[in-house]
């Protein structure tokens, strides 16, 4: 799997955190600071409530498998 974490920056401590994307939207706890904070990715333009971030995931999930469909189809070819 790849992985599914993004950085944002802790609004209280300064600090860059790995946020889980599926907490998009929902209240994670820095680690450093203890501050409660919502996740949101900056580097979305929109930002995403809890229902297009499942249909980001699942835009993500169709680019990888379509990337592991055509290197799979590749070595077929180059097998046979
Ligand atoms: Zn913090």
């Amino acid at each position: 799997m790849a992985a599914t974490y993004y950085v944002q920056e802790c609004p209280t401590c300064g600090r860059n955190l790995q946020v889980r994307v599926e907490y998009l939207g929902k209240r994670v706890v820095c680690q450093h600071c203890k501050a409660k904070f919502e996740a949101c990715d900056p580097s979305s333009a929109a930002y995403p409530p809890s229902e297009s971030s499942l249909s980001l995931l699942a835009r993500a999930d169709q680019l990888i498998e379509s990337a592991t469909r055509s290197s799979l189809s590749t070595i077929t070819r180059s097998a046979i």
